[in-house]
């Protein structure tokens, strides 16, 4: 409950802050992508996970702020960094509660049209489990999303109880296969494979995430992912450290 209080106004008090992973093609090995991930520095707590923050917003109607200043940075972010020379895509996580808001496309419209940004420097990724995803209006609000010319990536890939059901229902333009399963060996490089063979079929792009050995890196280029992120190849960083990490790669 105190949690819930004290998350209660974090982004306007400047205790929210993205921070962003960079996402690789496998073949060039250049940064074509970053995912922006949200902290919540507690003032008395330190820095909360969003593990823990991000249902407790969803618990209490607080995700909405966190998400709409999660979209705004995405998408200052990329404009700052996308130039004539340089194309980085920036991947935004959105949560169900923020796909059921009426007015969500709207506040991604908003957001391009406010850093006149092309849509295409902005995936939303948003999680193959959601239950949302069957709600017609959601539904509705992806594919036009995606008319836009926005990216959507499924993300946790292989972890949710439809698996490849979701290619049918979602306009999909990526999918993120889930770290257990780059993880794990034996039985998942099946389904790994698998996966990339339909996603393909589709002209679906898939990024392998949870990349932390070598070995996992090696695999996920052999059974032809497109993309690769991971501790591997780089933590999430701050902004700035972000724009110094492009600006040399
Ligand atoms: P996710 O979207 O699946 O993000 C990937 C998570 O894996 C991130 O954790 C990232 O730091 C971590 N990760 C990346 N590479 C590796 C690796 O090589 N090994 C391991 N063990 N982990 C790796 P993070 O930042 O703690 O975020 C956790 C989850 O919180 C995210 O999972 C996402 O579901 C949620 N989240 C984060 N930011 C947002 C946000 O702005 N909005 C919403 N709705 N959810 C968010
Ligand atoms: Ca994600
Ligand atoms: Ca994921």
């Amino acid at each position: 409950m105190n949690l819930a209080a004290d998350l209660d106004g974090a982004v306007l008090r400047g205790e929210i802050v993205a921070v962003f992973q960079p996402q690789l093609d496998v073949r060039t090995g250049c940064i074509v992508g970053v995912e922006a991930l949200a902290r919540w520095n507690h003032p008395h707590l330190g820095s909360i996970p969003p593990q823990t923050f991000i249902a407790i917003a969803e618990e209490h109607e607080l995700i909405g702020e966190i998400g709409d200043f999660m979209i705004d940075e995405g998408c200052r972010c990329a404009a700052e960094w996308n130039s004539p020379g340089r194309r980085v895509e920036v991947a935004v996580n959105v949560s169900a509660a923020q796909l059921l808001t009426l007015d969500f496309l709207e506040r991604v419209t908003d957001n391009l049209a406010k850093y006149s940004l092309p849509a295409d420097h902005i995936v939303i990724e948003i999680t193959e489990s959601l239950p949302v995803l069957d709600v017609p209006e959601v539904a509705d609000r992806l594919v036009h999303l995606r008319r836009l010319g926005l990216g959507i990536s499924i993300d946790d890939y292989g972890t949710g109880y439809s698996l490849l059901a979701r290619f049918g229902t979602v306009p999909a333009t990526e999918i993120k296969i889930d770290q257990s399963l780059i993880q794990a060996s034996g039985e998942s490089t099946h389904l790994i494979g698998d996966a990339v063979e339909r996603a393909h079929a589709m002209r679906v792009r898939v990024v392998a995430e949870g990349i932390e050995t070598e070995e996992q890196l090696q695999r996920a280029r052999d059974l032809g992912c497109d993309r690769v992120q991971g501790y591997l190849l780089g933590r999430p960083a701050s902004e700035c450290d972000t724009a110094r990490l492009l600006s040399v790669s």
